[in-house]
């Protein structure tokens, strides 16, 4: 149940709801900065009939509330001037890691030139070797930072640990939560108090409910702007990377507001597999989709096996084209009068 409060509610008044509910031993989070109370296992409206003040109940019979689709009608959000999870599809691409200053802009120029809006790189890399390359840190966030803006890209980058929230924080437009922090929850709620859009990785075992309650973190905190990302889950047959889980974008997109972004690249592992399994998540309902591409991926210091070359990638863009005009969908990277000739073409 997510219960408002009125504007004009007191704090005595707050003070007495809240005790009220400890009294009757529910867990409920207080929203001070809009007067909300989040009290999941709350069933009956009526047992709160007493307060005078309270001005809606909104009833949510998921374990997640605020990520839920009973709590609020499809979100979208502007970044940057290029609005995320809206009728237009959003594409995310670029290397898995910065790796040097001509490496970033190379890959930021050639995605200017596609109309790309939004460029990945990590600087600060999960690895699961201590001994792989772990990014170029702060130096890799200044490198995407200045590549993007000169190139009119808006950055996608990894946070991995509180203590570089400032400096992700100021050179990113979109935070990147990996998958194997997911369940970082002291991260998570850290990042509701800002207002960064947050792009959330599926961690490698996590269920759907898991996975929205992981964003309520987020959102409970105030932070609206979250972003899910599919991208693949750990199964028992391992010749692909990951099991690409297809079947999760229809039933994120049935059960929660928020939009939902598909990763094939990692999804899969395997750059020749990147291209089909990107259009069976647009097929599916992705809102969005990130890919790796790099110049050379046989010399990139990481995943480089799943990096798509700029033909590779140019080839799936153009048979994204086919696709969206089929589904009647639009794209960030596609003008509008480009789609609607595709459309007569067809
Ligand atoms: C990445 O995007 O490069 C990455 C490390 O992704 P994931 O957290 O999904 O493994
Ligand atoms: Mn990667």
């Amino acid at each position: 149940m997510i219960v408002q409060l009125n504007k004009q509610v007191s704090a005595n008044q707050i003070s007495n709801i809240q005790s009220f509910l400890k009294e009757q031993d529910f867990d409920y989070i207080y929203q001070d900065f809009n007067h909300q109370l989040i009290i999941p296992a709350l069933k009956n409206k009526s047992l709160l009939s007493h307060f005078d003040f309270i001005s809606q109940s909104i009833e949510i019979t998921t374990p997640y509330q605020l990520s839920s689709l009973l709590y609020k009608t499809k979100t979208s959000f502007d970044v940057d001037g290029i609005e995320v999870g809206g009728n237009d599809l959003n594409l995310i691409a670029g290397p898995c890691s910065v790796e040097s200053e001509d490496q970033i802009h190379e890959i930021a120029e050639f995605l200017n030139k596609q109309q790309i809006k939004f460029i990945r790189g990590g600087a600060f890399k999960p690895r699961t070797s201590p001994y792989s390359f772990r990014g170029l840190g702060n130096k890799g966030l200044k490198y995407i930072r200045e590549a993007a803006n000169k190139n009119n890209l808006r950055v996608v980058t990894e946070l991995m640990d509180l203590s570089n929230l400032d400096d992700v924080y100021n050179h990113t437009d979109i935070i990147q939560i990996g998958a194997r922090n997911m369940s970082n929850f002291s991260l998570l709620a850290e990042l509701g108090k800002t207002k960064k859009p947050i792009m959330l990785k599926r961690g490698m075992s996590a269920k759907a409910t898991e996975w929205l309650l992981a964003a309520d973190y987020i959102l409970s905190g105030g932070n609206e702007n979250v972003i899910l990302c599919e991208r693949g889950i750990r199964s028992f047959d391992i010749q692909n990377r990951n099991v690409f889980d297809l079947g999760v974008i229809p039933l994120m997109q049935s059960l929660s507001h928020l939009p939902v972004f598909a990763d094939p690249s990692h999804g899969v592992g395997k750059a020749a597999f990147v291209n089909k399994m990107g259009l069976a998540a647009i097929a599916a309902g992705a809102n969005g989709l990130m890919i790796e591409i790099h110049p050379h991926p046989e010399k990139a210091l990481s995943d480089g096996e799943q990096a798509l070359t700029f033909n590779e990638f140019e080839t799936f863009l153009n048979a994204t084209k086919p696709l969206l005009s089929a589904i009647n969908k639009s794209a960030d990277f596609i003008e509008s009068n480009n789609i609607l000739k595709l459309q007569t073409l067809l």
